[in-house]
This record gives structure tokens, C-alpha cells and sequence, in this order.
């Protein structure tokens, strides 16, 4: 594949599709929703919009701060006021016009949202009950739900869980790995936030979602400390006990 290629879209996917095994027509047959643009949702969306994707949807509630332009580089100070989700899809939608992704920003809490069709889901929200409705509907609909969280108020540590029950049929739901009966009130993201720990998050989900994509997977979780420097990706798996994994129908 060369740069001088007369096909535009060939020539912005060049240095990617230099990966011998990078199947371009089967990342372009995939509809992605990403729910929550905050610190790891804006920069999974830096790290799959260039992927070549069919279509990628938006979904957040919150409108942007001038707290969220540190950590968050899709939006700008203009910005500031208006919804997360539209914010984010023009600034996508500004850098990839060499591109057929279609590209929807959608300003709506996920949990009393209708969910778009689509063929994969990344959960980078801030509470337990959204990440509830969007495992429900994942196990429903057997979709992949790549789940990505920063753990603990200091920011530090990070995870990313993949359900997926094609790839991982005695893989851990999100709810073995954490207790999604609990109700915790949800008036917006309080925790700290930095923006390495973000990022990392969200490099490894999009590259977890590549290698899932090309069926080289090998492990549903990654969890890194950034405290203690420790970072390890290994299967988890599912927890008997677990009140929505029983439920599901196998
Ligand atoms: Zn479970």
C-alpha cells in the first residue's frame, strides 16, 4: 500500500494497513457506540476514530467544563456549554473527512436512552447503573461490551473488561467483576482525574478491540496501578454466584 495511493481513504488508513494482518472491509462492516465522552471516553475516541470504522455513535449526558479541556482533547474552549456528545463528533468529524465513518453525537443519559443498533459497545461511564443497562443490553443482544473504568478516587488504576460470550464463553459480566446492585448516586463524575490514566485505559481497550476484531484475543481483562506500577492483562472468570450471568440465557 503506498501514500501516493489515488484512493483517499487508502491513503489516511496508509501507515495502519502496513499491519500485515489488519483486515480493513471488517473494521469497515462495524457500527461502534462509545457511551460516556469524559477522560477515557474522549480518548478511546481519538484512539478507534482513525480504524476505519462504519459508523461510531456518541452517547453522553453531560455538557462540557472548562475542568474536563485538561484531561479531555476532543473538546475545546469553544465548547464549553454545550453537550459532550455533539462536541466530540464534530471534532471527530473534523479530522476525518478522508473517511466514510459516519460519526453521531447523541446528548442523552444511557439509561433512559434507546440504544442505537450496533455491533459493539464501549462503556467509559461514571456510575453503576448505567454500566448495568448497557451489560443488560449487551447480554441481551449478544454483542461485545468493552467495559473500561478508573478505579479508586486517587485515579491511579484502571480496568478493562471485555464481555463477550462468542469469544469468552465462561468469561466474567461486568457484574462478577463488580457489584452492580449497589445504587450509588450519580450527580456527575466527583473522583479525581488525571490524563495518563485515562489514556492508558483507552489505548488498551482500542487495542483489546483491534485484536478482538482479528480474533488474536487471548485475555477478556486488563487492570493496571500506576501506584505500584504493576499492570497485568489475564482472563477472569465468570462467578457462579453471579445474579447476571445466572439470568442470562446460555
Ligand atoms: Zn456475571
Amino acid at each position: 500500500m503506498s501514500s501516493s495511493s489515488s484512493d483517499p481513504e487508502l491513503a489516511f488508513l496508509d501507515r495502519t494497513l502496513r499491519i500485515p494482518w489488519f483486515d480493513r472491509k471488517r473494521m469497515k462492516r462495524l457500527r461502534v457506540t462509545v457511551v460516556g465522552a469524559g477522560n477515557t471516553g474522549s480518548q478511546l475516541l481519538l484512539q478507534i476514530s482513525g480504524l476505519g470504522l462504519r459508523e461510531i455513535k456518541i452517547i453522553d449526558r453531560d455538557i462540557v467544563e472548562l475542568s474536563n479541556l485538561q484531561r479531555q482533547m476532543v473538546y475545546s474552549e469553544a465548547d464549553i456549554g454545550e453537550p459532550k456528545a455533539t462536541a466530540a463528533a464534530d471534532f471527530l468529524k473534523s479530522r476525518l473527512g478522508y473517511l466514510s465513518t459516519r460519526v453521531e453525537g447523541i446528548a442523552a443519559d444511557v439509561r433512559f436512552a434507546e440504544l442505537p443498533e450496533s455491533d459493539y459497545i464501549f462503556s467509559c461511564v461514571d456510575n453503576v447503573s448505567a454500566r448495568r443497562v448497557l451489560l443488560r443490553h449487551c447480554l441481551e443482544k449478544r454483542i461485545p461490551l468493552m467495559d473500561t473504568g478508573l478505579e479508586f478516587y486517587e485515579s491511579q488504576a484502571g480496568h478493562v473488561l471485555l464481555v463477550d460470550r462468542e469469544t469468552f464463553p465462561d468469561g466474567a459480566c461486568l457484574n462478577c467483576y463488580m457489584d452492580l446492585s449497589r445504587e450509588i448516586a450519580t450527580g456527575g463524575c466527583i473522583a479525581a482525574g488525571i490524563t495518563y490514566s485515562g489514556g492508558v485505559v483507552a489505548s488498551v481497550a482500542a487495542g483489546m478491540f483491534v485484536q478482538h476484531i482479528h480474533g488474536r484475543l487471548k485475555r477478556n481483562f486488563f487492570f493496571t496501578d500506576l501506584n505500584s506500577c504493576t499492570a497485568e492483562f489475564m482472563f477472569l472468570k465468570r462467578r457462579e454466584s453471579c445474579r447476571m450471568c445466572c439470568k442470562e440465557k446460555r
